[in-house]
């Protein structure tokens, strides 16, 4: 047996009874982010559905187990028991819904890694260039192999020829 109340401001209270303890769980959800607390008190088996009161002080449960009466104030996230109920006009009571069970929520540290989301981000792979003044840097190109030119010489006068000449243009020597 399970009951769910609302306490308010984001606060949701779970009552739960497992053997003869009951459980109760409060879980603040604020935006980005969900706080859980969990008490558990031996109070014996519920005889009756519990109930729930706001009252001045905090929120009121009331058990009616085999044991007795409990009453249980929650300040904030702190349970603690409490002797006597405040005066019935100062209480206002607060509807608990029936579940099944006590959805525990994951704490945010049990939750699995959610892939990573690149949004719009995109990887710009266009080459980076860069300019100061007479120095241009470029990178992201393919790397340039400055192919120097095979500057031979002429045997016979020492001109510089191509690699590809066959006759020296300055002295017409042929070259090997
Ligand atoms: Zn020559």
């Amino acid at each position: 047996m399970a009951y769910v109340g609302e306490l308010g401001t984001g606060s949701t209270l779970y009552l739960e009874s497992q053997d003869s303890q009951t459980i109760i769980t409060i879980v603040a959800t604020s935006p980005g982010q969900q706080q859980q607390a969990s008490h558990s008190f031996s109070t014996g088996h519920w005889t009756t559905s519990p109930k729930l009161f706001r009252s001045l002080q905090g929120h009121i449960i009331q058990l009616e187990t085999a044991q007795g009466s409990h009453l249980l104030l929650v300040q904030s996230h702190q349970i603690r028991p409490i002797e006597t109920m405040p005066p019935r006009q100062t209480l206002e009571s607060i509807p608990l819904q029936q579940i099944v069970q006590t959805p525990i929520p994951s704490m945010p540290s049990m939750q699995p890694l959610q892939p990573l989301t690149m949004g719009n981000m995109v990887m710009s792979m266009q080459p980076m260039q860069m300019s100061m003044g007479k120095m241009h840097l470029s990178m992201g190109t393919a790397a340039t192999v400055t192919q120097t030119p095979q500057n031979n010489f002429c045997s016979q006068c020492g001109a510089a020829v191509a690699a590809m000449d066959k006759f020296c243009a300055n002295c017409g020597h042929r070259l090997s």
